[in-house]
């Protein structure tokens, strides 16, 4: 028999790239990579001054319209009218209203009473009052109409305020401690880093094309969500070099949710803004560009891990090795800075909780005055969608507290206002199926009236969120509620919740299990919650969290 030939081999593939610019994988591109590499996002805003507020917002170029706005904070909201059952199934164009959602961004949460008192103005002239308190310390704005933009931006930056990069592929909002700089529990103020940051990189070019956003938070303490940022700055003492920042990158929420790494090493306040440069550049250069659902950051750490992404950094992009430091100690309770507390300068510090972070115009205008009538001249939003006054002395507190409690923020809120966050929804978000801020201010007021005499020593989370993108952090709560469409006991196909029970951050740090089949209408989810607290508050043994 002649010898058999082993059949031939196809020609080996060359690996597909995944989009990686270091790599030299520049093409195909997806719509969003086309839109980017046509025109800087940032070139918008002179078209938006010099054209689309003077011709109106069909002369607004589709590009521009659903793209390189948000470069700027915009989106359009959307269509009144549409139910959640069709989000999926409708054009962009079709749920597009003529109207905008404009996103400022707050680093670090932090205003003077002098811009409250803007934002709220603007609200109240061009937004019909509206203006809420997001988990990113943002305030939005909805009903923007396109011509009021010059008018809106000269007036937001005249007190130093920004929508620059608020949303688009870029690098966001940077997240802060709403106490940062007075507070006994912190060593070190991280306040100059997030400024440079702003000051170098915030609408450079050399940042305003990443593979999608970039998520930032730079805190003393862990009151910023860290473990679900992109990059988290994080306090932490090394034991030779004192007090600095413990690095953790890939965190994120959404589909494929992931808990950030630590990169384990440690960074001095001044080196930070270095560091985030060289962390953002890799995303920069070695993200995933070719498909927009795997281009954020926490893809690219999954597949390298922490230490080659590390090396990285030194090697290529910092030309240094980084000090290895320490972990720094969980607390052991969240931290979300509600109520009376005292500064380090012996003024006190006051924490406040509008439900769901929906407040007015006319409530932050009223909030800067009453702030002012005591002497004090800052106020901070929180990562919980809550807000702080600063610098009120001792014998203000009290009327202070009496006042704001008439305008709906509360210092002594029930565990149920305390701990409610929702998303946007389908008020105004495009992508929702459900309703949820609303939903969360009527719940928080069924379950204060159902609930009067359940007090848990700890509060228990509730995320109200639209869609699966979990804007709200659906997976990080006791009780997630992720929005959509299901069905009654009559059979019929109405808004509701996939529930996911026992996430947390801190020490709780983890995902939600997601029970198969429990999922609830949205009109009985008082009943829902209800049941599952008393349960909970029941069946629970000593010092137990929820979580657990
Ligand atoms: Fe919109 Fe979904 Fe985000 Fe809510 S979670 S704001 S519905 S994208």
């Amino acid at each position: 028999m002649p010898p058999t030939t082993p059949p031939a081999k196809s020609p080996a593939r060359p690996k597909r790239g995944e989009g990686q610019w270091k790599l030299g994988h520049r093409e195909p591109l997806n719509p969003n990579e086309r839109v980017k590499r046509d025109d800087d996002g940032l070139n918008v805003r002179a078209r938006i001054e010099n054209i689309y507020s003077k011709q109106g917002f069909d002369a607004i170029d589709p590009s521009d319209l659903r793209g390189r706005m948000r470069w700027w904070g915009l989106y359009t909201q959307r269509k009144p009218g549409i139910d959640g059952g069709r989000t999926a199934a409708l054009e962009p164009e079709e749920l597009d209203d003529r109207y905008f959602m404009l996103r400022v961004r707050i680093d670090g949460g932090a205003l003077t009473t002098e811009q409250l008192r803007v934002v709220g103005e603007i609200s109240e002239q061009y937004a019909r009052d509206t203006a809420d308190v997001t988990d990113r310390q943002n305030v939005q704005y909805h009903w923007i109409a396109i011509e009021d933009m010059p008018a809106i931006w000269k007036r937001l930056e005249g007190v130093g305020l920004l929508t620059t990069e608020a949303c688009g592929d870029t690098p966001r909002v940077i997240l802060g401690s709403p106490v940062a700089g007075i507070s006994a529990d912190e060593v070190l103020d991280p306040e100059p880093a997030i400024r440079t940051i702003l000051d170098r990189y915030i609408g450079s070019p050399e940042f305003s094309n990443l593979p999608r956003k970039f998520k930032t938070a730079i805190s003393w303490q862990q009151d910023v969500a860290h473990e679900v940022n992109d990059v988290s700055f994080i306090g932490s003492v090394h034991p030779e070099h004192g007090p600095g920042f413990d690095v953790w990158v890939g965190g994120g929420l959404s589909t494929n949710p992931k808990i950030a790494q630590r990169l384990g090493a440690w960074v001095p306040l001044d080196e930070v803004p270095d560091v985030w440069a060289g962390i953002i550049s890799v995303f920069r250069d070695y993200g995933y560009r070719r498909l927009r659902h795997r281009a954020r950051i926490k893809f690219l750490i999954a597949d390298w891990g922490a230490a080659e992404f590390r090396r990285v950094l030194e090697e290529e992009y910092l030309g240094r090795p980084l000090v290895d430091g320490p972990a720094p100690a969980t607390p052991e309770r969240p931290i979300d800075h509600i109520g009376v507390h005292k500064q380090t300068d012996g003024r006190n510090y006051i924490g406040v909780a509008p439900a769901s972070g929906r407040v007015s115009g006319t409530t932050l205008v009223a909030l800067a005055k009453a702030a002012e009538s005591v002497g004090s001249r800052r106020v901070r939003l929180t990562p919980q969608q809550k807000i702080v006054v600063l610098d009120v002395p001792d014998e203000s507190v009290a009327a202070l507290t009496e006042e704001l409690a008439g305008l709906g923020l509360q210092a002594d809120p029930s565990p149920w206002r305390r701990a409610t966050m929702a998303c946007t929804g389908i008020e105004f978000c495009k992508l929702a199926i459900v309703e949820t801020k609303e939903r969360a201010i009527r719940l928080v007021d069924e379950l204060e009236q159902r609930l009067a005499d359940v007090h848990p020593d700890v509060p228990i989370s509730i995320h109200l969120n639209g869609c699966p993108n979990s804007c709200a952090r659906t997976q990080v709560a006791d009780i997630g509620l992720k929005g959509q469409i299901v069905t009654d006991a009559d059979g019929n196909q109405v808004e509701g919740f996939q529930v996911h029970l026992g996430g947390g951050l801190g020490l709780d740090a983890g995902f939600g299990r997601k029970l198969r089949g429990l999922k609830v209408t949205s009109a009985e989810l008082g009943d829902y919650v209800d049941r599952i607290v008393r349960n909970y508050v029941a069946q629970r043994t000593e010092g137990e969290r929820f979580a657990q």
